[in-house]
């Protein structure tokens, strides 16, 4: 492996650049109208594939029951590690269920991409109308281990959460709806998924590959686990040097050496 970090995930917000996340915290300069759409309403006439999904103003709630699998995901290693991370009794799940899923804003779509560069676990591209789609690098996929492929699907469905609750609102974070939220947002800009998940959500990412793991490793193995794709954060540099070591050697040793197979 060429480099100690991969890039767990590439962000892909409205506007089409990676990285960005933009979110308008008051009305579009100009009054212009929201960079975001209404929630789609199935009304007849509209040609949009949200009809399959949505009716009378209500679409059939994110999460489980209308998540999209593309047949390019069907079958793989990541929908092994996903179908596992749902049958778990709390963890994902729940984990999706505790930000607010009842949100009937957008869908999720699994999608596995052969063409990704190598150092690149996942992208979540928010930039589809209706759909917020998470792509799983399908050219390292073998490569993987589960575990590590766990804590890739953590991430992303935090991110894919995150951009569903901005939309929840249209677009218009502000301190009464989503706190935390806007608050990072402020404070961060562009990375504030990131820096978000660097902080409380990492808790959260280590319990889910905890259990994915039957908890098997210490919990500061877990905690180590999730900092990858988190290096570029205020907390990762506000770690002292010894405590960045650890968990570089935690996660260098774990690629090397744990389990690839996917035997679920
Ligand atoms: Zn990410």
């Amino acid at each position: 492996m060429a480099s100690v970090w991969m890039v767990e995930c590439n962000v892909v917000d409205r506007g089409g650049a990676p990285g960005s996340s933009g979110i308008p915290v008051g009305p579009p300069p100009g009054g212009g109208t929201p960079t975001n759409p209404l929630p789609p309403t199935g009304n007849p006439g509209e040609d949009d594939e949200s009809n399959n999904f949505c009716r009378d103003n209500h679409c059939i709630p994110f999460p489980e029951e209308e998540i999209i699998k593309d047949s390019s995901f069907v079958g793989t290693k990541a929908d092994r590690v996903y179908e596992k991370l749902l049958d778990l009794s709390g963890g994902f799940r729940k984990a999706i269920q505790k930000f607010d899923g009842e949100f009937p804003v957008a869908h999720l779509k699994f999608n596995v991409d052969p063409l990704m560069p190598d150092t690149i676990n996942a992208t979540t591209n928010n930039a589809q109308k209706y759909i917020i789609e998470i792509s799983i690098n399908g050219n390292t996929l073998e490569q993987r281990t589960t575990l590590g492929l766990a804590r890739t699907m953590a991430h992303e469905i935090i991110h894919a959460e995150l951009f569903r609750k901005v939309r929840s609102v249209n677009n218009q974070i502000s301190i009464n709806d989503f706190p935390e939220i806007y608050d990072y947002y402020i404070r961060y800009l562009k990375n504030w998924q990131h820096e978000q998940m660097a902080a409380p959500y990492r808790n959260l990412i280590a319990d889910i590959i905890q259990e994915f793991d039957n908890g098997k490793n210490s919990r500061q193995f877990y905690m180590d686990l999730a900092w990858e794709g988190l290096i570029n954060t205020s907390s990762w540099e506000n770690l002292s040097i010894p405590e960045k070591q650890r968990v570089v050697n935690t996660i260098i040793g774990y690629k090397n050496s744990g389990d690839k197979s996917c035997k679920l």
